[in-house]
């Protein structure tokens, strides 16, 4: 992992590369708007998410470019911010953001080993809080978004369309006849073909498309930006991929039902979304399953 320095303070300069330069590749940063490209979201390419990113700046600048607007609520912090100043005084931190993954320190004052070791204390830490968002935030079975995480991101992109009239589609799918799958070859093998119809739904989406777990056998995806005949292919596709699939067993096979709609005027809130939707997938159930209805 590699920890950005953003700093012209020579003295912090040397004693970050002498405590932390054994340990962790330091990436120096000279300007403000070089840092402001990496972590705004629209160059996050050299940032991999899963990865703690630890940023050590100066407190001056933090509060000049309010590096504060980029801790939005409810949203994953992408990095962890240690302030560097000489001069702090009495700040609460907690006034800032979570002192749990990220620190405030007088690099005057702090011996190099005591600077390693706060270091890795807030990794330590940063992964810590990530392991309990996972849990938070994800299905521990199939690895994709939680009912949870995709209430909140329907919700997000119904508002953002509401403003821009930026469209999305919403299906809601559910594998048929799940309970004779079970009790026909057992609650394992049904959670693993929950796990692989998971794999399926990702191999054929797009990432930005958003893939969750809502019930038991039920799933759901948004399309963002996407025609209701594109989001009908790709359905599509995934309804033949689990259809053949033997992934299980040679001898489980699985189908799906699934109802489709696109975001439209005349839809008051979120959940109208929801309700029409699901409608088509109990037409797609009363028409015979195996199919998709939008
Ligand atoms: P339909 O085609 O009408 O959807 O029939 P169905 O049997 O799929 O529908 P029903 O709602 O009656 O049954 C859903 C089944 O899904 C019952 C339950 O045992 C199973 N199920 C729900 N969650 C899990 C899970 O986490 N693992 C496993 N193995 N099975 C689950
Ligand atoms: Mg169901
Ligand atoms: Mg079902």
């Amino acid at each position: 992992m590699t920890i950005f320095v953003l700093t012209e303070n020579s003295m912090h300069i040397e004693k970050i590369k002498k405590s932390l330069g054994k340990h962790y590749e330091l990436s120096f940063m000279n300007s403000m708007d070089k840092f402001l490209e990496l972590f705004s979201g629209d160059n996050n390419v050299e940032l991999d998410s899963e990865e703690c990113v630890v940023v050590l700046l100066e407190y001056d600048l933090y509060i000049q470019y309010d590096i504060a607007s980029y801790f939005k609520k409810d949203e994953v912090v992408p990095f962890s911010p240690v302030l560097l100043s000489d001069n702090v005084g009495n700040i609460d931190l907690s006034n800032i953001f979570d002192t749990k993954t990220s620190l405030m320190m007088s690099l005057e004052k702090i011996t190099n080993k005591e600077l390693l070791i706060q270091i890795q204390l807030l990794i330590h830490n940063f992964y810590k809080m990530q392991q309990i968002q996972n849990y938070a935030f994800f299905d521990l079975l199939t690895k994709i978004g939680n009912r949870r995480t995709f209430m909140k991101n329907l919700e997000l992109y119904f508002k953002y369309y509401q403003h821009n009239k930026t469209t999305f589609c919403l299906a809601m799918i559910d594998l048929d006849h799940f309970k004779f799958v079970n009790d026909t070859f057992g609650h394992l093998k049904g959670d693993e073909i929950l796990a692989v119809t998971a794999n399926i739904m990702q191999n054929n989406c797009r990432k930005t498309d958003m893939i969750a777990r809502v019930g038991g056998e039920e799933f759901a995806i948004i399309f963002p930006q996407t025609e209701l005949k594109q989001a009908y292919d790709v359905l599509e596709r995934i309804r033949l991929c689990v259809e053949q699939t033997t992934e299980v067993d040679e001898a489980v096979r699985v189908t799906l039902s699934a109802g489709l709609v696109s975001v439209r005027e005349d839809y008051k809130e979120y959940k109208d979304l929801i309700s029409s939707v699901d409608l088509l997938l109990y037409k797609a159930k009363d028409l015979g399953r195996n199919r998709i209805c939008m």
